[in-house]
């Protein structure tokens, strides 16, 4: 037998027990007569120590010829600690060992495996499994199978459906690029991996399998951040015969239920904020509200009073910072103007306003603007003595833009983004288009299938240009502490809006037809009102946990070149391989 413990296991009431446990060794200290290791399982750690006075020469012998990462099954008798370790649960007692066989052993590994490791991102994600072997890692594994179940068993409890929806299909537009899998009986033709199975649980809906939900792999071929990997999962969910309002409230419902579940945090209501608003006031549509700090636009007050560069501009905006006027020299403010201008913000400079305890205002625009002006940007922005305001100018978009940086950044440096502080919230009535200067079109804002709200629909069937810019969809965002967790939307289900949509979108009836005429043609067999929602689940891990990478949460995650370290893909293939999918041949045929 391997074991009648694990190594999480004993407590001081287990003193005096004989028992088997089995691990690695993760660590050993000899003090020549007395020598203790630290074994480990997923469970935990236990001390094992051997003693000249009463471990047998050979047994000793042995004990000291392991070495880290050998795996053991040992036979011992608990005792009391007689220097306890408070800082884990096992750190009261330790193991007399009395027989000790070695499983296997192990080459030094090339990093440490210890709650704190010295090994580099690459050499981690090379040897993942030994990476793996950490308890930090380890309990992100176990978290993330938490909430996986516990999302199933809500799903499940209040009358959702999981289905599987096939995994080579053909392209669906989330608006990446798509993975294509070579089909060998059809040469030259390709499946696609789906970038969600949004076509396929609309189908379950005009198929009448109403509340469909899936914890399911996604694909999308885009360029790598610390937040997004190109396979990923999503718990992905469809209904039928609802509004906006039914699926916002099932899926805060959810939402509560698994901080609750994982955290013991019970969440409040969830706000509800428009995407115009989320946009003027913090400049993005997923605004971190654990602090608030909202833009003030200052057009009216700042300009016609002779400083060009606002008179000149579309926007003139700024933020105001709580009691920061006087831990700001003019060097820090240069050094933080100096940050907006990289090329990653692009701001052109940045205007500040000093509101002084002693009642003093100080600006850097202070030629340009009386005393009696700058007071009214201070009363406007609701700054107080001892607080600092910045003022950003320029294009609405960009300066909206640079200014929520700023923002972020003051949270940041002013601690006000605390991690266990949780601020959810739904951004609602997104844009239905979103026009693209550079290719002279119109791109969905979510994706080709969200409907436009009701009120919207004449203006979308009859509405000019500039109509179309500003049709407003019933599409919605969950946020939490500035991280996109969910996004969905009400989905068309009517084959000549679906028609005007796609030609909207630049599709010609015919490729309309080519691409998605299964749903079209669908539509066309009693397609019920639907909509629906996708979280992103590694992603909902990741914020549950504070942090900001998602690739703990994944087992064998992918670097930022896209490649998978330890089993080195993508790989090249043989040209035997190649010949066999008629790709060889394709490209010749091309050439
Ligand atoms: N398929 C969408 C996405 O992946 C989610 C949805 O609309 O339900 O973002």
């Amino acid at each position: 037998m391997y074991r009648t413990h694990n190594c999480g296991a004993l407590r001081m009431a287990d003193i005096g027990k004989e028992v088997t446990l089995s691990g690695w060794v993760q660590k050993s200290r000899d003090k020549g007569f007395m020598m203790w290791i630290d074994l480990r399982d997923r469970y935990g750690i236990t001390q094992l120590i051997f003693t000249e006075e009463k471990t047998p020469p050979a047994l000793f012998e042995m004990a000291r010829s392991l070495g880290r990462e050998y795996v053991v099954t040992v036979k011992g008798t608990v005792i009391e600690r007689s220097s306890k370790n408070d800082k884990i649960p096992t750190g009261a007692i330790e193991l007399e060992v009395l027989n000790m066989e070695i499983l296997n052993i192990s080459k030094t590994p090339p990093f440490t495996i210890e709650d704190e490791t010295d090994g580099g991102d690459d050499l981690r994600m090379t040897y993942r499994y030994l990476d793996l072997r950490r308890n930090p890692v380890q309990q992100s594994i176990i978290f993330r199978s938490k909430l996986a179940m516990a999302t199933r068993k809500y799903l499940s409890d209040t009358g959702f459906i999981e289905v599987e929806t096939p995994v080579l299909i053909k392209s669906t537009p989330e608006g990446a690029r798509d993975f294509v899998v070579p089909s060998r009986m059809n040469k030259g033709q390709f499946y696609a991996l789906p970038q969600s199975p949004q076509t396929f649980k609309q189908l379950l809906m005009v198929a009448g399998l109403d509340k469909y939900f899936q914890i399911v792999k996604c694909f999308r071929d885009e360029d790598l951040r610390a937040d997004r990997q190109p396979e990923f999962t999503q718990i992905d969910c469809e209904m039928a015969f609802v509004t906006q309002e039914e699926i916002l409230n099932t899926f805060e419902g959810l939402t509560k239920h698994l901080f609750k579940e994982t955290l013991g945090v019970s969440l409040a209501d969830f706000p509800r904020m428009t995407y115009d608003d989320a946009v003027r006031l913090y400049g993005s549509d997923k605004p971190d509200l654990r602090f608030d700090m909202p833009f003030v636009e200052l057009n009216e007050l700042a300009q016609g009073r002779g400083f060009p560069v606002f008179d000149n501009s579309e926007l003139v905006v700024g933020i105001c910072v709580k009691g920061e006027a006087e831990n700001n020299s003019n060097k820090d403010i240069k050094k933080l103007t100096e940050w907006m201008q990289r090329p990653q913000i692009g701001a052109k400079g940045l205007v500040y306003v000093k509101y002084g305890q002693d009642g003093s205002i100080k600006s850097s625009v202070g030629k340009f603007y009386s005393e009696e002006d700058l007071k009214a940007w201070g009363d406007k922005m609701g700054a107080e003595k001892g607080d600092i305001v910045y003022v950003l100018s320029g294009e609405t978009d960009k300066t909206r833009k640079q200014l929520s940086e700023l923002r972020l950044e003051m949270g940041r440096r002013l601690g006000l983004m605390k991690a266990g502080d949780f601020k959810p919230l739904w951004v609602v009535d997104f844009p239905l288009l979103e026009w693209d200067e550079e290719s002279e079109r119109f791109h969905a804002m979510h994706h080709p299938f969200t409907s436009p709200k009701q009120s919207e629909i004449p203006n979308m069937l009859n509405g000019d240009h500039e109509t179309m810019k500003n049709l407003k969809a019933d599409a919605y965002d969950l946020v939490i502490n500035g991280s996109e967790i969910g996004g969905g939307s009400i989905r068309i289900h009517d084959r000549a809006l679906q028609s005007k949509n796609f030609k909207l979108l630049g599709f010609t009836p015919e490729e309309a037809e080519e691409q998605f005429g299964f749903l079209l043609g669908a539509f066309e067999y009693g397609a019920p009102p639907h909509g629906g929602i996708a979280f992103g689940f590694d992603r909902l891990c990741a914020v549950l946990n504070g942090q900001a990478s998602i690739r703990d949460f994944i087992a064998f995650p992918k670097n930022n070149q896209g490649r998978d370290m330890m089993i080195d893909a993508p790989s090249i293939i043989s040209g035997e391989q190649l010949e066999e999918l008629g790709i060889d041949l394709a490209l010749k045929e091309e050439v």
